[in-house]
């Protein structure tokens, strides 16, 4: 309760602070210029606050703390150098400070990426990049390449440039950050209206530069101070834990929301070159064609991903990770038909887990699933890496002999039957459950060689193991389970 205060109070405190701050610029310039340090002051406060509240935490809370240091050195240097000499000569030393809060915050933000997706992610760093590199192309147009033009030193036109580039680094980060996997906490949420909202303001702020319509005090200063107040708020927000917590899913979902996003960042850079065509502005057609064409790559990565992600689920039992009931049957069609060609034999087995409604009825179905999980993660362990292990049905399991004889298909159920059934499996916190399961076996050429007929030779074998008591090997050969 106390750290929600917290946060509401940072906000109200900002707000106050904002509107003080024009008060005071209407005294005078360098009155005004006192307070302007008061954002980065308090996120760096919130920073410490909250690292010493989550010590998990402190990597990327110090390197931010250390960008709002950076901050708070630029306003006080560039305040002293205004009070020593009148108005400051750009660049002045207090750019140094400005321009390395950018790779500071970039960094502290890229850590927190990295704590929530430990795993690489690619469909979200595709994403990311579709929306970054039409930012970038967005920048380049409007901010860096009038910069380059414009008549000033070499120093002056580089370090007007590193601000830009600095929002770049945002942007990959923010982007990354915002679209990949992991908890949508409030905190989350306020770090991207900060980055938004700052995204706009140095863009706003370079465009009226340029255009010689800047004038300092102006409304941009509310806008970059609420801003880095948000940032202070969301640091202190009680879900800035949720912030780093590890995301349950590898890859977010393509919801409507995310294909819209990437949709207008695909053609953002297209249309920018035309729209600046039409005008009769020269559209910097090299940089617009990279950027046009790393988009298409990127894009075709993307489906390529989805494509096989498909193919993946579309194979890939989702409760066990076995292969699904499709695959076994076409792989079980293709080694029917390479058996054939090369006169070998193929032998089949399918497994039912004996009185498992017993476990559901009992236990409830969740632990009915994580006895399906463990029988899974079992049979893995007992067939060599050429056989096919799939989950057939509810709980029933197939797996399948390329090469195998009767005889050697027979030791192989006999050694899965007694695997499965070799310890208790943990169903609860303390609760272990014994299993037996049945197996039905069949093989080609000595039972059939059509596929049909060899499943339901299995099928039929499994059905006379269990007539005959369960936890049993029956073959189709002889359907006389002993
Ligand atoms: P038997 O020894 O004759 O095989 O007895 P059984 O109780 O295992 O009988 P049966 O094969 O008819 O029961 C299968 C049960 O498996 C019924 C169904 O509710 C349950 N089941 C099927 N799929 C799943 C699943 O994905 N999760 C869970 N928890 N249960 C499942
Ligand atoms: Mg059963
Ligand atoms: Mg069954």
């Amino acid at each position: 309760m106390a750290a929600v205060r917290v946060w509401h109070v940072t906000l109200v405190a900002g707000a106050v602070m904002i509107a003080s701050y024009f008060g005071a610029l209407q005294v005078g310039p360098s009155s005004a210029a006192a307070l302007y340090w008061a954002p980065n002051g308090v996120l760096v406060a919130g920073c410490l606050v909250t690292a010493r509240r989550h010590p998990t935490m402190r990597p990327m809370l110090f390197i931010l703390a250390a960008s709002g240091c950076a901050g708070i050195y630029a306003d006080v240097s560039f305040y002293v150098l205004s009070h020593i000499g009148g108005p400051v000569v750009y660049p002045s030393i207090a750019d140094i400070g400005y321009v390395s809060t950018y790779p500071l915050t970039a960094l502290s933000l890229l850590l927190v990426v990295r704590r929530r997706t430990p795993g690489w992610d690619a469909a979200s760093a595709i994403d990311a990049a579709i929306v970054a590199v039409s930012a970038s192309y967005i920048i380049f147009a409007f901010v860096i390449a009038p910069t380059m033009q414009v008549d000033a030193t070499h120093l002056a036109r580089l370090v007007s440039v590193c601000y830009p580039i600095g929002d770049l680094m945002l942007i990959m980060v923010g982007a990354r950050l915002m679209l990949g996997a992991g908890p949508r906490s409030t905190a989350l949420r306020m770090i991207g209206i900060y980055l938004a909202v700052k995204l706009v303001a140095d863009t706003v702020y370079s465009v009226t530069v340029l255009s010689g319509s800047y004038a300092a005090g102006n409304f941009l200063d509310a806008i970059w101070m609420s801003a880095t107040f948000t940032l202070a708020a969301a640091v202190l927000h009680p879900s800035i834990r949720q912030l780093v917590a590890p995301s349950s899913t590898a890859t977010p979902d393509a919801s409507a929301g995310r294909l819209t996003v990437l949709a207008i960042a695909a053609v953002i850079a297209p249309t920018v070159m035309v729209v600046q065509y039409l005008r009769g502005v020269d559209p910097h057609v090299l940089v617009a064609g990279l950027v046009c064409n790393l988009l298409f790559l990127l894009v075709l990565g993307r489906m390529a991903g989805l494509v096989r992600a498909q193919r993946h689920a579309a194979i890939t039992d989702g409760l066990t990770g076995l292969r699904s009931r499709r695959f076994f049957e076409q792989a079980l069609h293709a080694e029917s038909v390479r058996a054939v060609r090369t006169g070998t034999e193929l032998s089949m087995l399918l497994l039912d887990i004996d009185h498992f409604k017993a476990v559901n009825d009992t236990y409830g179905h969740n632990a009915g699933d994580r006895v399906l999980v463990e029988v899974a993660h079992r049979l893995g362990g007992l067939v060599r890496p050429g056989d096919l292990v799939a989950r057939y049905g509810g709980e029933e399991f197939a797996i399948l002999l390329p090469g195998a004889s009767p005889g050697t298909a027979r030791e192989v159920a006999e050694r899965v039957r007694r695997g499965v059934a070799m310890a208790p499996i943990a169903i609860g916190e303390d609760r272990l459950h014994q299993i037996t399961i049945s197996v039905g076996l069949s093989g080609m050429p000595s039972i059939s060689a059509d596929t049909d007929e060899l499943v339901l030779a299995a099928d039929r074998a499994l059905y006379a193991a269990k007539g005959a008591g369960r936890d049993r090997v029956a073959s189709a050969e002889a359907p006389v389970p002993v």
